[in-house]
This record gives structure tokens, C-alpha cells and sequence, in this order.
């Protein structure tokens, strides 16, 4: 079996539905899911005009490959009516890989660890929540450590 960290979020709708549906679709397909964070309510970032997020972090077991569970991520996006319209604009769910095992990937359609996790406290914040003592297999620290030193001061208030 595989370990496998997603985040989640929703700035759409029924936020708190569409994380949830998205849970149960992701447990059918991927696999059981072993941790889930609290749920926080997060103001956006990169394109700041625009409604608050809710986010969370997953710990699933898999056995599909790293590739296979980027594909089922966005099946289920589509599946959930999700319009690609404007990078980093709104969405009804957006489902980001964070890690997989300690693989360590550079490719166009998949970089892992997540490239921007050590830059976003709306990523950090459930990740050190659920596994404070995850390692970054690339920067060494552990998702606590990465929070400490992150310098982002995006608000993330636990709902
Ligand atoms: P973002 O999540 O950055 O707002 P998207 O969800 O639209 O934007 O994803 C853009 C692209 O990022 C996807 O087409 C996907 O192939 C690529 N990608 C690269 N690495 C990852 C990752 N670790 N998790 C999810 N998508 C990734
Ligand atoms: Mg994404």
C-alpha cells in the first residue's frame, strides 16, 4: 500500500457538502482513508478577489500509482462540475496531491511533493494538524517545522 496526503478545497457552493462528497468519492476510488484534518476556512490566494475557502487535508492508503490517483483527483473535479476557467480562480473543489510515499517527481503534469506547499499556510496548517511529523523528503523538515518558518500570513481560522 501506498501513503498518500491530499488537500482539498472548496470556494463554490456548498463548500462543507462538496468537501464531503468528494471524501466519499475519493475513499470508493482510491482507497481508505486513514486521517482527515479539521476543516479551516482560508482566504484565498493568488487571486485574492474572491469568496473564502474551505480546505482539508487526507491520509489515504492506495494501491494505484502516483499517476493513477492524479488522474482519479480529476475525473472526480470533473465529475463534480468543475470549470477550469482562471488559474487559481474559484472553484467548487479542487483536489491537489501533496505526497506520495517520499516519491520525489518533476513533470509537467505531475511535480511531488507539492512544488508550493512549503509557501502556503492554507496547505500547512491541516497538514501539521494531521501529521505534524511528516517529512518533506526533499527539504527535510517536518510539516510542523515548514509551518514555523512559513512566511505567509494568509488567515486560517479552524471551522
Ligand atoms: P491549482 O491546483 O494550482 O490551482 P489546477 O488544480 O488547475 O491548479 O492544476 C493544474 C495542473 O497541475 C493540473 O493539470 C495537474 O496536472 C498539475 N499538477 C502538477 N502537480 C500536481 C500535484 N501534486 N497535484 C495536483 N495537480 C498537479
Ligand atoms: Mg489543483
Amino acid at each position: 500500500m501506498n501513503q498518500l496526503i491530499l488537500h482539498l478545497g472548496s470556494n463554490q457552493g456548498l463548500r462543507h457538502h462538496q468537501l464531503l462528497r468528494a471524501r466519499q468519492l475519493l475513499r470508493t476510488r482510491i482507497g481508505p482513508e486513514i486521517r482527515c484534518s479539521s476543516c479551516y476556512e482560508t482566504s484565498a490566494w493568488g487571486l485574492e478577489d474572491q469568496a473564502p475557502f474551505l480546505n482539508i487535508a487526507l491520509l489515504l492508503d492506495s494501491p494505484l500509482s502516483a499517476l493513477e490517483v492524479l488522474g482519479v483527483c480529476q475525473a472526480i473535479e470533473n465529475e463534480m462540475g468543475r470549470q477550469r476557467s482562471v488559474h487559481w480562480g474559484p472553484r467548487n473543489i479542487d483536489i491537489d496531491i501533496i505526497a506520495y510515499n517520499d516519491a520525489v517527481i518533476q513533470t509537467p503534469r505531475l511535480t511531488l511533493p507539492h512544488p508550493h506547499l512549503q509557501n502556503r499556510r492554507f496547505v500547512l496548517v491541516p497538514l501539521a494538524e494531521m501529521l505534524p511529523n511528516w517529512q518533506h523528503p526533499v527539504l527535510h523538515k517536518t510539516a510542523s517545522e515548514l509551518l514555523e518558518e512559513c512566511p505567509d500570513e494568509g488567515a486560517v481560522v479552524r471551522v
